[in-house]
């Protein structure tokens, strides 16, 4: 048996890894993640290293094999734990040991540290300073002389000052300092993403039902118990408030946490609370921090100078040492699983992360996903509830219209009557209005109405979407044309588009109500900085009457003047090819509707659809977890879909289509012929067969237990690795569970 190992990784590429035999007497002992001692190099010095993986066979000479010395005796260092992590992401969820070490470990990339310069008086003995001091006034060495006397007062200053507020220049430093008269020190500075924020007061003091839940998780806690526990909590019931006080008590013995959010949530808003509580002991990571600054922030979580670290599903692998808690808030959210190998859900990592660190998980939702309710209902996690909104606002109203019944009666706009007349209403009572726009299928395609042509991207499977400037767009690869005037296909000039969704709403919109002030958010508006929070703030401060947007706006920021929430084609989601469309799109309408009713007035929410009696959209419209839950796992059962059942995404491409067929068949009759115990489903081609180029194919496996998955994941990596595919531009990724079409 012979283990891979690699040296350091805070100086090493992690790519490097080294094989080494393992000794008779470490055999039983000896585990992924365990450091051990190595000889390493020419001269054989001795060095430490991590195990990451075990191979039977080696690629080298045998003889040549140099030997593991002995297993560390050192403490169990966070990088072990999180190198474990890896070894159970790989073989989880698919991907090379690689790979999931790359998503874990956070490699340091080299970059210039921030330095932090002070200047230090070098003279101990004041008289001797004193005379030094006399020495240079008699000299007329005015700029040295005040910058020594600046010093015996203070002892050290820091070096922008002097050079910045007392007008010193480097070179007079400098020479003072070769002079023996003062000492420049430096060190390295970490970046502080959060060092600009006040903080404010906090005086919220929790609700007796928040304080239950508190208390119950927090008796666990303190008992040394660790647990999963899911928080079922409608928007705006201070779910958030009840994570920081369980963090606050696990502060007090030491331990750090994670807070999880999604991306798009992680607004100044949110962050502002973590930070009024807790002040600089928090930290944030968001995508538009630069690689750096996300280092810095990790090097700062090991060094023990935070506490708390916010952000989107990667920051579930900050090296705190001791951790405490994991918080997961919107649980339910599609962000959190991996678009990229390992394809890793951050609800699964979470809790096996927890399990390895000694640390329990809380997840949060107004609308928990399918998996965690079924998990609960199965004793494998612990649910609470918070059924009233925090400030005692009660949840809106929510009306269905019929956009069918629209039709019939002669109204071919976007908005219903009864929308029209709710936004004028709204308008003149200076209230503000949300329109919510499904983006799911909603791409603005060109078709000819003559013969029925769509005009695609010709690298992607897709329609190629309007866009205002003329151009059309795809929105996979970044192709790009101009708009035709006539069909490609047949010649007819009837060829014409619908714009992108919102831009056309807010043409109707602006054109009906010339007199309102109109936002809109979405992927075109929101593509510079800082955009997304910027229209956001704006929108909270009242500059505004109507924010017309994506999904985007239906998270995140808390709007008290918003009285109205129109949803304008409900079911768009529910089209989609996908077993969690109904899912999907309970979870956005309920999000949406929560906008509503947030400050002192109460709110209302108008849901068009063109299925009224969809149980997604009844159940919506009724804000009734339980009954959206109870027939949607009926569904899942009778399908056997998950959460009841596991599934295997097997997707394999190639830019040859002969190729990513035969391929493709030829995978699905291993798993036939070697695993009949899998139901195989497929081969056939992706929902999107085609993209950048590439041809997608997909084999499916279904069945009960997650194991027999990733067991056969398993013995076909081995298959393949000792006979490889003939089509040799293929390749095959895993997606277990997947959330998103392929
Ligand atoms: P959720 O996370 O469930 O959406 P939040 O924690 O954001 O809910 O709470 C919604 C609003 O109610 C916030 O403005 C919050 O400050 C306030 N809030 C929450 N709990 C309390 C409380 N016990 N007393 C007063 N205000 C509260
Ligand atoms: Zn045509
Ligand atoms: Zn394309």
């Amino acid at each position: 048996m012979y283990a891979d190992v690699i040296i350091d990784i805070s100086h090493e590429k992690l790519d490097r890894v080294f094989q080494y035999r393992i000794p008779e007497s470490l055999s039983t002992e000896l585990e992924i993640g365990m450091q051990v001692v190595v000889p390493f190099g020419m001269g054989n010095k001795l060095q430490t290293g991590y195990v990451i993986d075990f191979s039977e066979t080696t690629d080298y000479d045998p003889a040549k094999i140099k030997e593991i010395k002995r297993i560390s005796t050192q403490a169990v260092p966070i990088e072990s734990q999180l190198i474990q992590l890896s070894a159970w992401m790989r073989k989880n969820f698919g991907a090379t040991m690689n790979q999931a070490l790359k998503t874990v470990i956070p490699v340091k990339k080299k970059e210039q540290l921030q330095q932090k310069r002070t200047v230090v008086l070098a003279i101990n003995d004041a008289i001797e300073a004193k005379n030094v001091l006399v020495e240079l006034q008699r000299k007329h060495q005015t700029a040295r002389a005040r910058v020594l006397e600046a010093l015996i007062e203070e002892g050290s200053i820091a070096y922008e000052i002097l050079t910045k507020k007392l007008h010193v220049t480097a070179a007079v430093l400098r020479a003072m300092s070769e002079q023996g008269i003062l000492r420049i020190e430096s060190e390295d500075q970490l970046r502080n993403p959060v060092a600009h924020l006040q903080k404010k007061e906090y005086d919220i003091v929790l609700n007796e039902n928040q304080q239950q839940i508190v208390d119950a998780i927090d008796s666990d806690f303190q008992k040394g118990k660790r647990d999963v526990y899911l928080i079922q909590g409608v928007t705006g019931s201070g779910k958030t408030e009840v994570y920081m006080e369980l963090i606050a008590r696990a502060l007090e013995q030491g331990k750090q946490a994670i807070v999880l959010i999604p991306e798009i949530a992680l607004t100044f808003q949110t962050v502002m609370r973590f930070h009024n509580r807790f002040g600089d002991r928090v930290s944030i990571l968001h995508s538009r921090l630069s690689q750096g600054e996300r280092y810095d922030q990790f090097l700062r979580a090991q060094n023990g100078e935070l506490d708390v670290m916010i952000g989107p599903r990667s920051a579930l692998f900050t090296p705190f040492p001791n951790l405490g808690y994991i918080i997961i808030d919107e649980e339910h959210e599609g962000s959190y699983k991996s678009e990229t190998l390992p394809r890793y859900h951050a609800r699964e990592t979470a809790i096996e992360r927890a399990r390895l660190a000694g640390a329990s998980v809380v997840l949060g939702s107004a609308t928990p996903s399918v998996e965690s309710t079924y998990f609960a209902e199965q004793g494998r996690m612990k649910r609470f509830y918070l059924t009233q909104r925090a400030n005692a606002r009660p949840l809106p109203v929510c009306e269905v219209i019929d956009l069918r019944a629209e039709l019939r009666t002669g109204n071919k706009s976007m908005l219903s009557r009864r929308l029209q007349e709710a936004i004028a209403d709204r308008l003149e009572k200076k209230q503000q209005i949300m329109l919510f726009l499904n983006r799911r299928g909603m791409a603005g395609f060109v078709s000819c109405r003559s013969c029925g042509e769509v005009i695609k991207c010709p690298h992607c499977d897709v329609s190629l979407s309007l866009h205002g400037n003329g151009m059309l767009k795809c929105h996979y690869c970044g192709y790009e044309t101009r708009a035709v005037s006539t069909c490609p296909s047949c010649g007819s000039p009837y060829i014409g588009g619908f714009k992108a969704g919102t831009q056309k709403i807010e043409e109707i919109v602006a054109k009906q109500f010339p007199m309102a002030k109109i936002l809109r958010m979405d992927y075109d508006t929101t593509r510079s900085k800082d955009s997304y929070e910027q229209i956001l703030s704006a929108f909270a401060n009242e500059e505004a009457d109507i924010l017309i947007g994506t999904q985007m706006i239906v998270k995140g920021h808390d709007f008290p003047g918003v009285t109205l929430v129109g949803i304008l084609a409900a079911d768009l989601s529910l089209g989609v090819s996908d077993y969690r469309a109904a899912e999907r799109t309970f979870q956005l309408l309920t999000q949406a509707a929560g906008r509503a009713g947030r400050g002192r007035l109460p709110g209302e929410v108008i849901i068009q659809t063109y299925q009224p009696d969809h149980f997604a959209i009844q159940t919506a419209k009724n804000q009734d977890y339980e009954a959206f839950y109870a027939q949607e796992i009926a569904y899942r059962k009778l399908m056997c879909y998950p959460p009841v059942w596991n599934l295997l995404l097997l997707a394999i491409t190639s830019p040859k289509e002969e190729e990513a067929i035969s391929a493709s068949i030829a995978v699905a009759g291993w798993f036939q012929e070697q695993r009949p115990g899998l139901r195989v489903i497929g081969p056939s081609d992706a929902i999107l067969a085609k993209k950048n180029d590439i041809y997608r194919r997909a084999v499916y496996l279904k069945t009960e237990k997650y194991q027999d998955l990733v067991e056969a994941k398993e013995a076909f990596e081995r298959y393949i690795h000792e006979h490889p595919l003939q089509e040799k531009q293929v390749s095959i990724y895993y997606d277990f569970n997947p959330m998103n079409g392929f």
